[in-house]
């Protein structure tokens, strides 16, 4: 099972916040939402804090 990150771009409402506390993992795109540059994270912790920042909820870790 491989942890992914992924966001919701439907809920997402282009804060800033989680490219803010991790830029290498997060980028907002031309839409002006949040995308997911490394969807494994950068193996410093759980993307607790990322997901906690979020506002909407629209962060979540999947497992595939
Ligand atoms: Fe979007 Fe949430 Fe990131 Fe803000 S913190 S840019 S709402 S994913």
């Amino acid at each position: 099972m491989t942890k992914k990150i992924i966001v919701d771009k439907e809920l997402c409402i282009g804060c800033g916040a989680c490219v803010n506390l991790c830029p290498g993992i997060f980028e907002l795109d031309s839409d002006g939402k949040s995308s997911v540059i490394i969807e494994k994270g950068c193996g410093q912790c759980d993307c607790e804090g990322a997901i906690n920042s979020c506002p909407v909820g629209a962060i979540k870790i999947v497992e595939e």
